[in-house]
């Protein structure tokens, strides 16, 4: 089998950094851009928009490795489940949407012997890469990290004329909206702009009887959360991760009684629980 190159290709910025550089070293002929499409109401079009452009820009196709039932979003598949978590507490929509599609598509198309798989880690996240190495190569797969290549090329995708997705303007990843790993911060944004997935996350919560959140045992519903979002709203709080959350939470302490544990987000992974 020819060498296959596979960049695990989400439609975030980093991941289209990596497909640029991996087509440029290794040519185009066996690269795949392996995606997880998402629910158009949780991926924002713009996402689909840029996905596409890069991978037209390369010449190359888009390969789907996607939940067969595509009407599902992250809260469809955990009230279908009737959870948030699988068994070792990572989240069950990145069980169901990207790491089972993901290693059904490796196991029926890929090769331990002549297969790469690229991801979009770079230096700042030397945790998460040496757990990718650890569970992908456990499995026999040989995994590769272009954002720490000496020689890599592509930091923005501007340069070759195609504009980042418009959700940088407030998210920090390209994560699903209404992310059920992600903190408070994302969900004021989801709060303000999106009452839609809101209103589908309270729904989820009450189909389940569970918290998406929780402050150490105590779980903490999104209706709890709506009327101090409405007053952070009120008083001009931005809805943005670009605020950093230290700056962001001191702010709505001022208007609200709140303790907030707020989590970084992270990108998700494909394989955060393989
Ligand atoms: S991005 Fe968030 S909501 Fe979407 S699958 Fe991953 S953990 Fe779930």
């Amino acid at each position: 089998m020819a060498e296959q190159h596979i960049v695990c290709y989400s439609g975030g910025l980093s991941s289209a950094l990596v497909a640029l550089d991996v087509a440029r070293r290794h040519g185009k002929n066996n690269v795949v851009l392996l995606n997880h499409d998402m629910h158009f109401s949780v991926e924002h079009a713009d996402i689909k928009r840029f996905k596409r452009d890069v991978a037209e820009h390369l010449g190359l196709p888009l390969t789907f490795a996607s939940r067969r039932n595509a009407s599902q979003d992250q809260f469809d598949v955990c009230v279908e489940s009737q959870a948030f978590k699988v068994g070792n507490g990572s989240e069950l929509c990145t069980a169901r949407l990207k790491t089972e599609p993901f290693m059904e598509w490796l196991a029926a198309n890929a090769s331990k012997d002549s297969s790469t798989i690229y991801y979009g880690f770079d230096a700042t996240e030397p945790g998460r890469i040496q757990r990718r190495i650890g569970i992908m190569g456990s499995q026999g797969w040989k995994t590769d990290y272009p954002r720490l290549w000496s020689d890599k090329q592509f930091n923005d995708t501007e340069a070759i004329g195609i504009a980042r997705p418009c959700t940088y303007s407030v998210f920090k990843h390209g994560n699903c909206i209404g992310c059920l790993k992600a903190g408070w911060q994302h969900w004021y944004i989801v709060y303000c702009t999106r009452p839609d997935i809101w209103l589908k996350g309270m729904w989820a919560e009450e189909e389940i009887g569970h918290a998406i959140h929780w402050d150490g045992d105590q779980p903490v519903y999104l209706e709890e959360m709506q009327p101090r979002f409405a007053a952070m709203k009120a008083a001009g709080i931005p809805a943005t991760e670009h605020i950093p959350q230290q700056r962001f939470w001191a702010d709505a302490k001022r208007i609200i009684n709140i303790k907030v544990l707020q989590q970084d987000l992270l990108p998700c992974e494909c394989t955060e629980d393989a």
